[in-house]
């Protein structure tokens, strides 16, 4: 079983690298592709968790960017983290992430809603799930759901847009750092749900796949997005989205094929890790 879309506290999940990789064997998996939100700062440990637990790693990342008035986020895979395009990327994002998380708990916590002390900033890549646990050390909500439908729901005056570039540019960045670029569960609702246009205008950017099954797809949008993905001659994959704790994604709940996950890595620059 291969998934290809996971995160740990590198970015918002809850699990470490290492646990991850030992989640993942547990879970009967093969391949796993670590996608933190905007860092590839949990490579490294994942990478020294092979041999111990026998999955292969594919390195990845999540990338957040805009189109059509949208969030995207866009799955880079096997690129070279080196790169000075991805670099500079990954720096700015960075920045823009932790200066609007900032900005939302300066905001709470004028209100009173939660304390400094609730806050926990450690993470490279920070989102509004570490507003969203703030939340419910303070005894505002229960978890990270109910803080997502209502103290950090964009409709919400705590609420911050977070800056972040075009799907095409994100996407020639990707390629210029040899790697990968496919389109995450392009039908979510929690990003505003992208029409079909706009995934066919993202299509003719250049991606490299669709993210179809996942579990924020519904069924009749799999079909749709099957038959985008065959007339514009991308390939499909599947994945999980796990987040350790912080979602009720399970591990292996969506997979890609073998087949794919080849044809991916025969574009890319990095190579799969295996055990
Ligand atoms: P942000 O990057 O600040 O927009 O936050 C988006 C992140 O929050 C993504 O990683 C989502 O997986 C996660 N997320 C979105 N909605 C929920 C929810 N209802 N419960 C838990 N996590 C969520
Ligand atoms: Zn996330
Ligand atoms: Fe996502
Ligand atoms: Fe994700």
């Amino acid at each position: 079983m291969i998934d290809l879309h996971t995160h740990t506290r590198r970015s918002d999940g809850t699990d470490t690298p290492g646990e991850l990789m030992e989640r993942a064997a547990q879970a009967g998996l093969s391949v796993v592709g670590l996608t933190d939100h905007d860092t590839c700062t949990g490579w490294q440990e994942a990478a020294e968790a092979v041999p111990d637990t026998g999955v292969a790693l594919v390195r990845g990342m999540e990338l957040t960017c805009r189109h059509a008035g949208r969030t995207v986020h866009l799955l880079g895979y096997l690129f070279n983290p080196d790169h000075p395009a991805i670099e500079a990327h990954m720096s700015r994002l960075i920045a823009a992430r932790h200066e609007r998380i900032v900005a939302m708990a300066e905001a709470l916590i004028d209100d009173g809603l939660i304390a400094s002390s609730d806050l926990d900033l450690d993470s490279p890549a920070l989102g509004r799930p570490h507003i969203a646990d703030a939340l419910v050390r303070a005894g505002q909500v229960d978890d990270r759901p109910q803080a997502f439908a209502t103290y950090i729901h964009p409709t919400s005056r705590y609420h911050r847009p977070l800056p972040a570039p075009s799907l095409a540019e994100t996407i020639a960045t990707i390629h210029r750092a040899g790697g990968a670029a496919v389109w995450a569960h392009p039908r979510a609702k929690r990003h505003g749900q992208h029409s079909f246009d706009a995934i066919r205008e993202g299509l003719s950017f250049g991606l490299d796949g669709l993210e179809i099954d996942h579990r924020d797809n519904s069924p009749a949008d799999r079909v749709k997005l099957d038959t985008l993905a065959q007339a514009y001659g991308v390939l499909k994959t599947g994945a999980s989205d796990y987040h350790g704790s912080g979602k009720p994604n399970e591990l292996g709940e969506n997979c890609t094929s073998e087949e794919v996950l080849g044809a991916l890595t025969e574009r890319t620059e990095l190579e799969v890790i295996y055990p």
